[in-house]
């Protein structure tokens, strides 16, 4: 296995569109945690040989890994990229990611998280305006982000990615070209930017119904999600995934085995597992979590096995969801009536949905399959 995603459950608060499967604790109970990570992953794992080689990405994912201290995090690193190491002439090409929230990065542990081996973070900036911090429930102010950066950089962190979230509702007044101006004068190597969406029971589902809110306009979505694209390809980023832009060789090389559908395993609370057929998912709970780990019993919770129509259907929907595109050998070739419309473009052999294709990624990818199943 080639790819290990951690999940780190822990937040000091939910922000106010959140509906992960976090833990909100003001202690961290870090020590139960990293234990429980590692027994989790000596009790199923059967050894280099059989998990296919080395890994070649780490990524820890929340919740707020950055919540961790990091000693907990150098543990984890080192016993997780050792136990499946070769050798140092392996390690070099790892890509190591540590999701951050701007207020935990200080000098100092962008330090330790550098000698522990993290050479990517991705920081959870949401936006550059105090007042849509606050309404958003985040723990920080738009000054800390830049301070975040220049820690990062100043510890030799150089591969950083920033989250955007566009498409809010208009009452906020948010300027969504001065965030993005802002994001990119930072000069990180990444973004990603991610679409409002309203959860069920979350705070923002209560002020929608309750009608203190109003909810996020499909207009706006589509316009702000165009002016990133317009914005971020002049300024020499590309979008190599509908939501995700980054500089040359920057691209998440984690999460882009997601897209090209390889094999991964998640260690963790609400982590996912995927050997190419089958996808398994552990208990969400932290405590159901911690319980089942401490009792020596398994942590998943389920298990699906795609069948062979939903394998080809998630290669579809994966590939049409990256800039690399879907070949357009037989059964899926252009469809005249998508093409006029200017929702896809045909190069070199693969179909690759433009920007406004993207925006219709769902429906586009329904109708495709549809029409294939209707040919002859
Ligand atoms: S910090 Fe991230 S995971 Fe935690 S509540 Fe906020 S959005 Fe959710």
């Amino acid at each position: 296995m080639r790819h290990l995603y951690i999940h780190v459950p822990f937040c000091q608060r939910r922000c106010s569109y959140c509906d992960f499967s976090i833990a909100v604790r003001k202690r961290i109970p870090a020590a139960e945690y990293v234990d429980a990570v590692l027994r989790e992953w000596g009790s199923a794992d059967p050894g280099p040989a059989a998990r296919g080689g080395p890994i070649s990405t780490l990524y820890f994912g929340g919740g707020t890994p950055s919540l961790l201290p990091p000693d907990a995090i150098t543990t984890l690193v080192d016993k997780l990229l050792r136990s499946a190491d070769p050798g140092p002439a392996a390690r070099g090409g790892q890509e190591v990611t540590l999701e951050a929230n701007p207020e935990d990065v200080t000098p100092d542990k962008a330090k330790a998280w550098r000698a522990a081996g993290i050479n990517r973070v991705s920081l959870g900036a949401q936006s550059f305006d105090d007042a849509v911090l606050k309404w958003m429930h985040r723990s920080h102010d738009a000054a800390r982000i830049g301070a975040a950066v220049h820690a990062l950089r100043g510890a030799g962190i150089e591969n950083i990615s920033l989250d955007l979230i566009f498409g809010l509702p208009e009452e906020l007044k948010r300027n969504w070209e001065r965030d993005l101006d802002m994001a990119h004068a930072l000069r990180t190597t990444h973004l990603s930017l991610y679409g409002l969406t309203v959860e069920p029971r979350t705070p923002l589902d209560r002020w929608i119904s309750r009608g203190a809110t109003q909810a996020p306009d499909d207009e706006r979505y589509a316009e702000e999600y165009l002016l990133a694209h317009r914005r971020l390809t002049a300024g020499g980023f590309l979008f190599y995934e509908v939501s995700n832009a980054a500089l040359p060789g920057f691209h998440s090389r984690h999460n882009s085995a997601y897209w090209s559908g390889k094999p991964y395993r998640g260690l963790g609370p609400a982590a996912h597992s995927f050997d190419g057929t089958t996808r398994r998912w552990n208990l969400r709970a932290w405590e159901a979590y911690r319980r089942a780990i401490a009792e020596g019993r398994s942590a998943v919770e389920s298990e699906e096995r795609l069948t062979a129509e939903q394998q080809e259907l998630e290669r579809v929907y994966l590939a049409l969801r990256t800039e690399e595109g879907l070949a357009t050998t037989a059964p899926y070739r252009p469809l005249p009536p998508l093409m006029s419309r200017g929702w896809f473009v045909e190069h070199n052999g693969r179909l690759r949905c433009t920007p406004e294709g993207w925006l219709r990624l769902d429906s586009l990818v329904n109708e495709l399959a549809m029409h294939t199943e209707t040919q002859p």
